[in-house]
């Protein structure tokens, strides 16, 4: 009997899970076809639930701990606010931290449960790889999307000792960076923290980074540990001037990408269909989104600029935006490996997850971050 091939491993660089469960008030723990028959939603449906990464060979995804501003600006007409939305967003950076312990603990509670295991070190990571093909509980990098969160620059050390590993320092911005739709440089208090980061080993998250905050951090951030998790190709979205929604420094330039290439780092396509093609708007949903056309076109154009290492999966679903608008083919996670259609064959085990595990062996310690213990 011929032997079935195994679809590669496929890691997500960016998934918002404590977010999505505690503002959707959605139990992950859950499989995604009993929560969209709970919920029967007609937008955000879920796409990604805890039990659900397996079916979709989703080996391992960087989960962040995002607190949202009560200021939404950029995103309040790009993402669907979910309904009896919880909690409120943050006004001063102590509710900011409260929002960011809150899931932190989220997520240390899934763990306690076995739905998920922590990855904190390289030992860790290789540990979760060679149990994973037969115990598919998924493996979870904790992230940090907009430092606001962190009190001051020496109040990093503390969540590196919670396990957090890599940082955005902005989302819009934050007293760190400016960041999208908030153009302005990093803060004196940005510059410390990239330095807090950089002394612990973190990764350093350009995503949501003003341009230029980015060409400051460039400098900052040692070359192999700056990413982006969930960012496209600015020039593929030139046409998105014309939507209000859509600032246009929420994704990369040419020479961005370059320079998060030049030191080995990765991009993570994000996989909402606003921000595959620009003529896509939910309200008008003017041009199909598909796999095998933008999905593919992105990848591509940038791969093109860096090379296939320097791209992989950030496909941010679920953070306000779930099954209607995202691209056709992608049902919820159980079609993730259907995204190896979009890459040239002898380059799919990179850009499905190989990247990015590339990326962190580079980064993690090695050994020896402390168990978390929760906050008291
Ligand atoms: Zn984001």
């Amino acid at each position: 009997m011929a032997r079935q091939i195994e679809p590669p491993i496929i890691v997500d660089g960016h998934l918002d899970l404590a977010w999505s469960s505690q503002a959707n008030g959605r139990d992950l723990t859950r499989t995604v076809a009993e929560i969209r028959q709970a919920e029967s939603r007609t937008r955000d449906s879920v796409m990604l639930t805890l039990p659900d990464l397996a079916r979709g060979h989703i080996a391992l995804v960087f989960g962040s701990l995002y607190a949202e501003p009560a200021n939404l600006s950029f995103a309040q007409d790009l993402v669907a606010p979910p309904p009896g939305h919880h909690p409120p967003g943050y006004t001063t950076p102590e509710e900011a931290r409260a929002q960011a312990v809150s899931q932190l603990e989220q997520y240390l509670r899934w763990e306690e449960g076995g739905h998920l295991r922590l990855v904190r070190t390289r030992d860790d990571l290789e540990d979760h790889l060679r149990r994973w093909p037969r115990d598919p509980v998924p493996g979870v990098v904790l992230t940090m999307e907009g430092a606001d969160p962190v009190l001051v620059p020496d109040d990093f050390d503390w969540w590196w000792r919670q396990g957090v590993r890599s940082v955005g320092l902005a989302w819009t911005g934050t007293r760190y960076a400016g960041g999208t739709g908030d153009p302005r440089g990093l803060t004196a208090p940005g510059r410390e923290l990239l330095a807090a980061m950089q002394e612990r080993g973190a990764m350093h998250d350009a995503s949501h980074l003003a341009e230029e905050a980015f060409w400051e951090a460039v400098d900052l951030t040692a070359p192999g540990a700056l990413i982006a998790s969930h960012s496209n190709a600015r020039t593929l979205l030139s046409s998105a001037t014309r939507r209000p929604d859509l600032p246009p420094d929420r994704h990369l330039s040419d020479d961005m990408i370059r320079a998060i290439g030049r030191g080995g780092g990765v991009i993570g396509l994000n996989l909402m269909n606003s921000f595959l093609d620009a003529d896509w708007t939910l309200r008008e949903r003017a041009v199909p989104v598909r796999v095998s056309d933008q999905v593919a076109r992105h990848w591509a154009y940038v791969a093109d600029l860096i090379g296939w290492e320097g791209v992989g999966i950030g496909s941010d679903l679920d953070a306000g935006a779930g099954r209607e608008e995202s691209p056709e083919e992608l049902d919820d996670a159980g079609d993730w490996p259907r995204l190896a259609q979009a890459v040239p064959e002898e380059h799919r085990e990179a850009v499905l997850g190989g990247n990015w595990l590339r990326v962190l062996r580079a980064n993690l310690p090695n050994t020896g971050a402390a168990k978390p213990q929760l906050p008291t």
